[in-house]
């Protein structure tokens, strides 16, 4: 398991940037119909914890329930970070857009984002 510390992500063009404070002991995928277009594998962050740099560079996409943000960059086009519906108050950071890291190597967990109000319930039920 690797300890908690600060990765760098950039989108492809390099005008979005984030510094992320985390310790990486998973990375999530989701089947729901805009992550499995994405490809995204999500590790989920705080406010305090996540600093992104230019935001300005941002379009926001938002679709169906309207409560998550999901958040590209408007010259590439990547797709580096949302307020998931799970918990519009935090960060889900798309750990593909972290060069440094073996992402083969972390543990995978899968969310059935494709039946979501299953899957939330579901969710909520194992950490209570
Ligand atoms: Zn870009």
């Amino acid at each position: 398991m690797s300890a908690r510390q600060t990765y760098r992500g950039f989108c492809h063009c390099g005008r979005v940037s984030f510094e992320l404070d985390a310790k990486l002991d998973y990375v999530m995928e989701c089947n729901c119909s805009l992550c499995r277009k994405v490809g995204a594998l999500w590790h989920g962050a705080s406010d305090s914890s996540l600093r992104i740099t230019g935001e300005s560079e941002l379009t926001l996409y938002q679709f169906n329930t309207m409560t998550a943000k999901h958040y590209s960059c408007r010259n590439c086009g990547v797709h580096p970070f949302s307020r998931p519906r799970l918990d519009p108050k935090r960060w889900a950071v798309n750990v593909r857009c972290i060069d440094a890291i073996d992402i083969s190597a972390l543990p995978l967990k899968r969310f059935d984002g494709a039946n979501w109000e299953e899957a939330a319930k579901a969710l909520h039920a194992q950490r209570n």
